[in-house]
């Protein structure tokens, strides 16, 4: 049996722009907007901080 990955891409919102932008949810580095620089995730040692509207999940 393969273990399903527990890590996955997630869609986040930027509240300031509104620009909606893939991040890995558990990213070695802090995650920006490409749009206005605004932090969208930060590393945490396991599951980002996510500093956004979670939209869903990507497959
Ligand atoms: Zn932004």
């Amino acid at each position: 049996m393969i273990p399903r990955p527990t890590s996955k891409f997630l869609r986040v919102k930027c509240e300031d722009c509104g620009n909606e932008q893939v991040v890995f949810d558990r990213p070695s580095n802090v995650v920006l907007c490409q749009v206005c620089g605004r932090t969208l995730a930060k590393p945490t040692g396991g599951k980002a901080a996510i500093r956004g509207e979670i939209l869903g999940a990507v497959e």
